[in-house]
């Protein structure tokens, strides 16, 4: 049985690139599930989870079991987090923005732009407390590194790219919990598909990167390889992947203007970046 779920976060109305990714869930499927990802609070608001439920029911969209919101599971994401801690696994990063950027260093091949240096990595224990003690804010990042060596070799199957190689280091020594947050997209997503049994993730291929990061941290975790597959990408008429500038996209909006649900799925198809 593939159980798989939909994912959106309630910071914006859903567009056609979510309505895509809900319809390719439907497709592929038995059952889905909806989660709401909505750890960053400082973005959600109320009327888009209700939007959110109303669209996707428009579309027809239907979901098993009750919907989860990660904002309810906060204290598990901690749990989470606190036995990376304990085994040594993440360091606290003290580095301001402006740090980060002027020690930044080329991703390495096959990724983009430039990833966190691990400068707070090599901090002293002496340090640290002093940062601590000072109150300087701090994250904590994954030591990629050293998560590699403990679980090896890692691949992930891609239903439609086939077998990939992880590369453990591609995102570099990422952020776990946030500053402001205390948690992140990685462990959150992480933890509740293996709580909730997913076994195949769908989503779209702008978070194959996160994907090496998932795959390390579920070996971490002893938690089961579940199969994935990354969609294309709805885009625009220039070709840009759709964002919250493309309002005139969001179903609501379509709807209103009288777009049907049937037309909707033929515009997604139609529009996936090749
Ligand atoms: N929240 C993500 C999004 O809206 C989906 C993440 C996932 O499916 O893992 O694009």
């Amino acid at each position: 049985m593939i159980r798989t779920r939909f994912a959106p976060s309630p910071t914006g109305y859903l567009h056609l690139g979510h309505a895509f990714s809900a319809m390719e869930c439907q497709r592929v499927a038995d059952e889905v599930l909806l989660r709401f990802e909505d750890i960053d609070f400082t973005r959600v608001r109320e009327e888009y989870y209700e939007a959110i439920i109303e669209d996707l029911a428009w579309l027809g969209l239907e979901f098993s079991e009750e919907s989860w919101r990660q904002l309810d599971r906060m204290e598990t994401y901690k749990k989470a987090l606190d036995d990376l801690i304990t085994r040594k696994l993440a360091y606290p990063c003290f580095c301001t923005r402006k740090d980060i950027s002027q020690h930044a260093i080329d991703a390495p091949h096959g990724s983009q732009g430039s990833i966190y240096s691990g400068r707070c990595r090599s901090l002293h224990a002496q340090e640290v407390e002093a940062k601590l003690a000072q109150g300087i804010p701090y994250a904590w990042r994954l030591d990629s590194q050293k998560a590699h060596a403990e679980v090896g070799e890692l691949t992930f199957h891609d239903t439609r790219l086939g077998k990939v190689e992880v590369n453990p280091t591609l995102l570099g020594d990422v952020v776990i919990a946030r500053k402001d947050i205390q948690t992140s997209y990685h462990i959150a997503v992480v933890v509740d598909d293996a709580a909730q049994g997913i076994t195949h993730i769908v989503r779209g291929e702008d978070l194959l990167e996160s994907t090496h990061v998932h795959r390390l941290l579920q070996e971490l975790w002893s938690y089961p390889e579940p199969t994935y597959y990354h969609h294309p990408l709805v885009v625009d008429e220039q070709g840009k992947r759709l964002a919250k500038r493309h309002q005139a996209l969001a179903l609501r909006e379509l709807r209103v203007h009288g777009v049907t649900a049937a037309e909707v799925k033929e515009l997604a198809s139609a529009s996936l970046q090749i």
